[in-house]
């Protein structure tokens, strides 16, 4: 009876008050369907609170102003279902706050009961249960509200004058409903009861079955006694202390229900266990069981077999729906082609033909179902994707649609998205990181500064500055105030990187957020034709993190720079299967800008980052300083130039060998070493990556236009990208019917041969 709306909503309200209004005390008592609102309002309700973090003492404020800007319609619809919410909760939270006697506590819960007008709605689910003919559920609502009842006036008259606060009325009245169970009068002579061992004594019945009679499940094994013995439980017993039985009285008790439940049966006893659990390992039936079998009590022994054997299916059809039921079992059969029972068909027929045509439809539609995504009609593609006839977006949509077409689809296309959860987790952490660092930069360009010109004490400073800039300066609970310190150490440790980098290159930073084909930006997008006669282009847009620039005897060359929190690499078969483009589009998208003027120094990721270093010994700030710069995790990735420019990227590589900026370690004959060397392509590799990246971005659009968004997720090594999808409920990706796309991992030097040879015609390119 726990779980009935009722009990749910005694309990709930108690909840709300010792949680302070916490949002799944607030919803779970809302749900009940007592309150007078629809679910829709709730459900709509919690949307919001969620979107905006709201609980606590936010649903005691009287002005709701959560949402920007063009947010104002819902604001105030949700700031009405907010004050008519609040009406029903705020005197319950005000009596709360007071210890009363138990007499005006059970007066006020019933008052309450009446209030949200409980009785009325109970009267009406029995009434739909009894039309429905469902007796069980009918009693349910008479006997819940009778026992609640008989709950509070029990509670008046024993605790008399005695004052409760909420908390241990609360108490009172969850372990008062637990007690609770349902008695049922079977609802005729001719009837099958199934009932909980403990229960079993009060029915008599001609045959009875008692399952699970495995070795330690039933009777149950008794582990440790616990914290008292059983010797102790005996002698506090002896002196008046009287406790819930131990390992010994539990292992009695457990024999003796088991007694009498086989002592209900006037006709036939039946004992059932298992022979193997879930995952197929050996279970021994119970001692009880051998017993039975050596003293001779045991007539016959059958055994189940898991599956219907053949010849024997009419064994298993009892009634109408469970045997069409069990028609769906054999669809996997039909699918594969295979002959099944003339017993299925003559029962197909018959359902046909008696009236069951829907449950027939139901057990059979797992055959026709199918989650095979067809090609999308031009004009859909078109109306949903294209924009002043181009397909417009940024990068990691493409990465998207390379990972898997049809979450792509779902995601830009459909426009779904789950719902949104205030939080502070990888995404957000992220943002923030990557904001303070857009002040940072911005701040030190408006300068005309660079990194390397900071001091010890502006970086610190700064840094705060720019946390307080994102982050806020309101009023931070706990939790905010951890978060606050942890994001501030890693943007100081990040910013002291970036200030030692900066120090060692002769690259000056020259644009930060540097957006391309957005708004106001004076940077056009990378626009690519489509392939296949196509007029359309694709279009994309972006915003580079940083571009680092170096201009002396050596020319004039650029590195583009983007933060990752995460720890993202690119190899170059990634760009083969479009999945890592970012950096490759980067340099288009600079290249474009800059009329090809600039030459390519790097492409590479660095870490926004403060990770652990662990030492086995005690070492002062700044040998830990300089043990962490040496850790693999803080080391810039991505693509260097093989050039001597390198060398301005970080002079230091001059006399060591092992550098984190340009981490290229070189050999003692100054060549790379080939474990590193990975990273450092020639100009020519660079523009053949660049030419690639261009046509896997054509052929994807044309794809795109041809309306191609099968569910095809990728799999590489171990990795998918169904893992992390939101819309694995929408594809029903399923390994039964669907494939994952296996692509090979490849060499640096396969990845870019089979890119020239695509460059060369003399290969095509693989999607599949
Ligand atoms: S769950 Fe997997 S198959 Fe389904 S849409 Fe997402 S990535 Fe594609």
């Amino acid at each position: 009876m726990i779980s009935h709306p009722l009990a749910e909503f005694l309990q709930g309200l108690f909840h709300v008050y010792r949680t302070f209004f916490d949002h799944d005390a607030v919803f779970r008592l809302l749900k009940t369907d007592f309150a007078p609102f629809t679910r829709e309002e709730v459900d709509r309700l919690e949307n919001y609170c969620l979107e905006y973090g709201i609980q606590g003492a936010a649903w005691l404020r009287d002005v709701w102003t959560y949402g920007g800007e063009g947010d104002e319609e819902r604001r105030a619809v949700m700031q009405d279902l907010h004050r008519r919410v609040l009406e029903y909760l705020r005197p319950i939270y005000d009596f709360c706050k007071l210890s009363h006697t138990g007499q005006e506590w059970s007066e006020f819960l019933f008052q309450t009961m009446q209030d949200w007008r409980i009785p009325e709605q109970l009267k009406h689910w029995y009434d739909e249960a009894e039309d429905r003919g469902d007796v069980q559920e009918s009693a349910s609502h008479v006997q819940i509200y009778k026992h609640a009842i008989q709950l509070l006036e029990e509670c008046a008259s024993v605790t008399g004058t005695e004052e409760l606060n909420a908390e241990e009325m609360g108490l009172i009245i969850e372990e008062g409903l637990s007690e609770v169970t349902y008695s049922l009068v079977p609802p005729s002579l001719d009837h099958v009861t199934i009932t909980t061992i403990d229960r079993s004594y009060m029915t008599d019945a001609k045959e009875v079955y008692v399952l699970g009679l495995n070795e330690g499940v039933f009777p149950r094994k008794m582990g440790d006694e616990g914290i008292l013995r059983d010797q102790e439980r005996t002698a506090l017993a002896k002196v008046g202390v009287q406790l819930a039985a131990g390992a010994l009285g539990q292992m009695f008790n457990e024999n003796f229900l088991f007694y009498l439940a086989c002592t209900r049966a006037s006709q036939g006893l039946h004992l059932s266990y298992v022979t193997s659990d879930e995952e197929g390992s050996k279970m021994e039936p119970s001692l009880v069981v051998r017993r039975l079998q050596q003293y001779g009590y045991v007539k016959t022994i059958e055994e189940a077999p898991l599956s219907m054997p053949e010849g024997r299916e009419q064994d298993y059809l009892w009634r109408p729906s469970q045997s069409l039921g069990l028609f769906s079992s054999r669809m996997s059969a039909l699918m594969k082609g295979d002959p099944i029972s003339s017993t299925w068909w003559s029962l197909y027929n018959w359902g046909l033909e008696m009236g069951y045509r829907g449950e027939v439809f139901f057990a059979t539609r797992g055959m026709f179902d199918s989650n095979t995504v067809p090609r999308i009609e031009q004009s859909i593609v078109r109306g949903l994707l294209l924009r002043s006839d181009a397909l417009t977006g940024s990068v990691t949509r493409l990465e998207r649609y390379h990972r898997c077409p049809y979450s792509f689809y779902a995601q830009y296309a459909l426009r779904l998205a789950p719902r949104k959860v205030k939080s502070f987790g990888a995404p957000e952490i992220g943002t923030f990181l990557h904001d303070t660092l857009r002040y940072l930069g911005e701040y030190l360009l408006e300068q005309g500064r660079q990194w390397r010109d900071l001091t010890e004490e502006e970086q610190e400073s700064l840094c705060r500055e720019a946390a307080d800039a994102v982050m806020g300066t309101e009023e931070r609970d706990a939790y905010e105030a951890q978060l606050y310190t942890r994001l501030t150490s890693t943007l100081s440790a990040t910013v002291a990187r970036l200030v030692d980098w900066s120090k060692k290159s002769e690259f000056s930073t020259t644009e930060i957020e540097q957006s391309f084909g957005m708004g106001t930006s004076n940077w056009r997008p990378v626009r690519i034709p489509l392939g296949k006669n196509y007029g359309e282009s694709i279009v994309l847009r972006g915003q580079i993190d940083r571009v680092d620039e170096y201009r002396g005897p050596l020319g004039h060359y650029a590195a583009v720079i983007d933060y990752k929190s995460g720890g993202t690499t690119v190899r170059a078969d990634e760009i083969y299967y479009g999945l890592k483009l970012q950096l490759m589009t980067y340099l288009l998208a600079l290249e474009k800008n800059t009329q090809d003027r600039i030459g390519t120094a790097a492409a590479l990721y660095t870490y926004v980052r403060n990770p652990q270093v662990k030492l086995s010994e005690v070492v002062n700030h700044r040998r830990a300083e300089e043990e962490k710069a040496t850790i693999q995790e803080l080391k810039n990735s991505g693509y260097f130039v093989d050039g001597d420019v390198l060398q301005s990227l970080d002079v230091t590589r001059a006399y060591q060998s092992n550098s984190p900026y340009v981490p290229i370690v070189l050999k003692k004959d100054g060549t790379p070493d080939s474990r590193t060397s990975k990273s450092l392509k020639t100009m020519e590799q660079f523009g053949l990556m660049k030419e690639y990246t261009k046509q896997i971005i054509s052929n994807s659009g044309t794809q795109m236009m041809d309306g191609e968004f099968p569910i095809s997720p990728y799999q590489k090594d171990k990795r998918r990208p169904c893992e992390y999808c939101e819309f694995q409920a929408l594809c029903r990706f399923d390994g039964t019917r669907n494939r994952y796309r296996y692509i090979k991992t490849m060499t640096e030097e396969e990845a870019l041969e089979k890119m020239e040879a695509l460059q060369t015609g003399g290969a095509t390119y693989e999607m599949d």
